[in-house]
């Protein structure tokens, strides 16, 4: 047995060790879209508190130790982002996007008991998840080659359940492509069918933020002036959160919002769980305040132009890539394992990667990137010669 000094100097060691490997591992981070660019060393302090938004963020607790005012202020900030009606919002800090969707659907299922929910076969893999433990009968819709959903392969779902009212769950950036589904042409869709029942979740969870961002003249239409219900997205991805979290923006205030309380708490229940980070809502509130629209806006175009910057680098050696205009994910053709597992990249079984050009990820690990993929390349690409570089040309692939 160890004695307690020994215990503690293994605890150290072993914190050292690991502060190492993620400080080490952060270099090559590119599949997944955490940002970590933000300094929150402010919040620091905070940490020294146990905090809990326990319940409605809209009713304050018995207790003092929550951040409510902030939530609320947040909730307010990108509620006007995503164009909610001013008269007409609701929100709460969720524990991520997939409560976020499991929050859209309640709320779809209690209002269309009898709808049929419609996804792409591109949307994150815990929406048909989150379908089958809410026993909702779900559709499967083709997307298209770039991660869209085809919106002729929707017309014909909703057409096969003639009178059912529709639930469609959209996505805005999806998982490896970063496309986004349409609002307007998924509108459509449902005018054509006269589907006055219906109820429109747009899952966010990385791009939100960013595409609303945008000029509105070259803004996808995925929020609720174009005709969501409800919008999700996670706080540990653009937002750069440093634990998991996420914000489900919605209309239709919950009835019991500023109904009973729960007694012993002094909260309204009308959020999934009982306690909430209340950490996540002083991170979503410094956001706001230290960068507000502008710095958001700033950290989107920078990461949109080292994403760009990737693509060229990668068309200059030769190796397809390519992106959606408005999106930091540069999608690949799949490296060889030992190069794909070096620089961490998400691959699906298409034969495609991806890397994700958060802010705060440099031009400087593009060309590292680039460099080792053409040193470990197995065999020489061929093709025709970029003006001052590799060996083969730019090729998008065939919708
Ligand atoms: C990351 C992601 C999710 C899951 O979000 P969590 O915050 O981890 O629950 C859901 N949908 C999409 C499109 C995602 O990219």
């Amino acid at each position: 047995m160890p004695s307690q000094g020994d215990a503690d100097n293994d605890t150290d060691a072993e914190l050292a060790d690991l502060l190492v490997r993620l400080s080490r591992a952060r270099e090559t981070k590119l599949g997944f879209p955490g940002a970590e660019d933000i300094d929150f060393s402010a919040l620091l302090p905070f940490f020294a508190f146990e905090l809990n938004n326990i319940g409605d963020p809209y009713t304050d607790p018995v207790f003092d130790h929550h951040t409510k005012p902030m939530e609320r202020e947040a909730i307010e900030f990108f509620a006007d982002l995503f164009r909610a009606p001013a008269d007409d919002r609701w929100g709460y800090v969720t524990s991520g996007s997939t409560e976020c969707v499991q929050y859209g659907m309640r709320r779809a299922r209690d209002i269309y008991g009898d709808g049929v929910a419609d996804h792409s076969t591109a949307a994150h893999y815990k929406v048909p998840r989150v379908l089958v433990d809410f026993q909702m009968p779900a559709v499967a819709v083709d997307a298209d080659a770039f991660g869209e959903m085809d919106y002729r392969a929707l017309h014909a779902a909703v057409a096969a359940n003639p009178g059912r009212p529709a639930i469609v769950l959209a996505t805005a950036g999806t998982t490896m492509t970063e496309a986004v589904d349409d609002l307007g042409k998924i509108g459509k869709v449902l005018d054509d069918l006269g589907v006055q029942d219906r109820y429109i979740h747009v899952d966010a969870a990385l791009s939100g933020v960013p595409l609303a961002l945008l000029p509105v003249d070259r803004r996808p239409r995925f929020d609720f002036a174009d005709g969501a219900d409800s919008i999700g997205f996670s706080t540990h991805k653009f937002l750069a959160g440093r634990w998991p979290g996420g914000l489900v923006l919605a209309t239709g205030t919950p009835a019991h919002h500023a109904g009973p309380r729960i007694s012993y708490t002094g909260a309204a229940d009308t959020v999934l769980t009982c306690s909430r980070n209340a950490h996540t809502a002083l991170h979503l509130w410094y956001c706001i305040r230290k960068l507000g629209r502008e710095g958001l806006r700033r950290r989107a175009e920078s990461a949109r132009d080292v994403a760009e910057y990737a693509v060229t680098r990668l068309a200059q050696i030769g190796w397809e890539a390519w992106r959606h205009p408005h999106a930091c994910t540069v999608v690949l053709r799949t490296p060889a394992p030992h190069v794909a597992r070096a620089w961490q990249l998400a691959t699906g079984d298409d034969g495609w990667s991806h890397m994700v050009w958060v802010p705060g990820r440099t031009i400087d690990q593009v060309d590292r990137f680039v460099a080792d993929l053409w040193d470990k390349l197995a065999e020489p690409l061929t093709g025709e010669p970029l003006a001052g570089a590799g060996r083969l040309r730019y090729v998008v692939p065939a919708a």
